[in-house]
Parts: C-alpha cells; sequence; structure tokens
C-alpha cells in the first residue's frame, strides 16, 4: 500500500514538469474510480490523456478565437437568412462545414450596401471555422494596408504578409475602402498575389469590382487583383433593404404605437 502512495505524492510536480495540468486535476478522482471497480491500467491510462487532449483543444480554440479579433456576437445561428432572400443559408452554411475550399486557397467576396449584413455573414463563418478548429484573422482593410506599409517602410513586407499565412482565413472587411491616394496600396495586391492559391481570403466591399480602379495605383493592378480573387471564388450577392435601418424603423413605429405624442420625432 506504501508504493502506491509514493507514487501519488510525486505525481503532481511530475504532471506539473511535463506541463499535464488536466491530468494534474483528475488523476485522483479518475484514480479512485479505477480502483473501486478495478479498471484495466490501458482503460485508466486512456480516460486520463482523452480528458487532457480535449482540455487541450478547448484551448486552443479558445486561443484562436482571441487572436482572431472577429466581432463577437456575429454568428450565422443569429444570422436573419430569411431576411436575404439572395442569400443561400445551404451555401453558407456548407462553407462553415467543408475545407475543401480552404485547402485549395478559395475566396469568398461579399458584396451589398451598408448595413445588408456582409460583416455579420463573414464573421459568422469565421468563428464557425475556428469552432472547426481552424485560424481566421478578422480585420478592417484599412488597418492591415496601414501595418503592410508600415512593414514596407522597415523592408519587411515579406515577413509581415509570412505572418499571416498562419491563418487559414483572411478576414478583409470593408475592402473597398481603401483609397489608392491615401495609401500605397500596392501593399494589398502583394497580399492577394502572395496568397493565391494557398491561403484563402474572405472580403466584404460596397463596391462592385467597377469600383475598384479607387483601390489600386493602377488599372492593370487593380485587373490582377481581381483576376486572382475571383479565380477560385463564392460570391454573395446581398443586395436587400439595409438590416440596420429596416430594425430602426421597426423600432420607431412600435414606440409611435406605444407612445404617439413622439411620432414627430425625425431621429
Ligand atoms: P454591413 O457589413 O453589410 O454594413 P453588418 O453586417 O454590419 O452590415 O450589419 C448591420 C447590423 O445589422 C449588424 O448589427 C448585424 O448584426 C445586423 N444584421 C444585418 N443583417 C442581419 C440579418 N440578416 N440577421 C441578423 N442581423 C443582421
Ligand atoms: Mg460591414
Amino acid at each position: 500500500m506504501n508504493a502506491p502512495l509514493a507514487h501519488g505524492a510525486a505525481l503532481p510536480l511530475m504532471l506539473t514538469e511535463l506541463r499535464l495540468p488536466t491530468i494534474r486535476a483528475q488523476w485522483q478522482s479518475v484514480a479512485e474510480a479505477a480502483n473501486r471497480e478495478s479498471w484495466p491500467a490501458e482503460r485508466f491510462l486512456s480516460t486520463l490523456l482523452d480528458m487532457e487532449m480535449a482540455e487541450r483543444e478547448i484551448r486552443r480554440i479558445e486561443r484562436h478565437r482571441n487572436e482572431s479579433q472577429l466581432p463577437p456576437g456575429k454568428l450565422c445561428s443569429n444570422f436573419d437568412f430569411a431576411a436575404v432572400p439572395s442569400l443561400s443559408k445551404a451555401l453558407v452554411m456548407a462553407m462553415t462545414e467543408a475545407d475543401a475550399w480552404l485547402e485549395q486557397g478559395g475566396n469568398l467576396l461579399v458584396f451589398g450596401p451598408p448595413g445588408v449584413g456582409k460583416t455579420h455573414v463573414i464573421a459568422g463563418i469565421g468563428h464557425a471555422l475556428i469552432e472547426r478548429g481552424k485560424r481566421v484573422y478578422f480585420t478592417r482593410t484599412t488597418d492591415l494596408v496601414q501595418r503592410l506599409q508600415a512593414a514596407k517602410r522597415d523592408l519587411r513586407l515579406p515577413a509581415e504578409i509570412a505572418k499571416l499565412d498562419r491563418f487559414d482565413l483572411l478576414l478583409l472587411d470593408d475592402f473597398s475602402y481603401v483609397r489608392r491616394d491615401q495609401t500605397e496600396s500596392n501593399v494589398l495586391f502583394e497580399l492577394i498575389a502572395e496568397r493565391y492559391e494557398r491561403r484563402s481570403i474572405a472580403l466584404t466591399a460596397n463596391q462592385p469590382f467597377s469600383e475598384w480602379n479607387q483601390v489600386f495605383p493602377e488599372p492593370a493592378m487593380t485587373v490582377a487583383a481581381i483576376d486572382r480573387l475571383v479565380h477560385h471564388a463564392t460570391i454573395l450577392e446581398l443586395n436587400v433593404e439595409s438590416y440596420r435601418r429596416k430594425t430602426a424603423e421597426a423600432k420607431r413605429t412600435k414606440n409611435a404605437r406605444r407612445n404617439p405624442a413622439t411620432t414627430t420625432d425625425d431621429n
């Protein structure tokens, strides 16, 4: 009876040293059950290892969620697909469930006027992919362009672009807000060319391709960028009334009905 106790005394230290915090926390209760029910040694060991691995996976996904910069709460599950008849829910769900498009560096381009749910849709897809173990990074395109420009000034643009390689999917929100006159937007082209057919990009844009000449320094570069982006792409057009405006109006009508005195308010 002494030998197991002696082993047990050393366990916490060894488990800490080996970085097995879940086994460290759980081994005593699992050992009790194993002793009580005379588990085979294999079952005891695999139960503990399963627990450690499951906990590790949860922590990994949590880390990926934190690094993703995704807007919290914008999920596929709380997106009202009925409000956007042009958007196929089945298609969006398929993109969250299949890896093939990410493996071939496929892209997702989401177009539509402001307030129709473009950001919500790509964020929802991003969140779902994280749950499936993928790594994604969400950013306003203008922020990323600034970061890449700073890198370029320091002669480390290739390194900065390579850092983004760890993400299976880069979510570039409001792509068409980039202006070639404000920025040296050829860094954006470098990024697109570098990821082409290797790593995926999802972007949202208010402006159709025809307006993208404002984004890139020269027309030839615009054409080359669009060419690479659309080559393996799913394109979603959200051409509905602004969800933002619609819900604001619905709220106003409801308030007006409840309190007719405020109907003259035009806010
Ligand atoms: P966009 O990026 O097209 O300008 P957003 O995705 O920011 O629009 O949507 C504006 C707001 O309306 C957000 O709060 C978003 O969560 C919400 N929203 C838009 N469309 C929907 C929808 N179909 N179902 C649920 N919420 C929506
Ligand atoms: Mg948006």
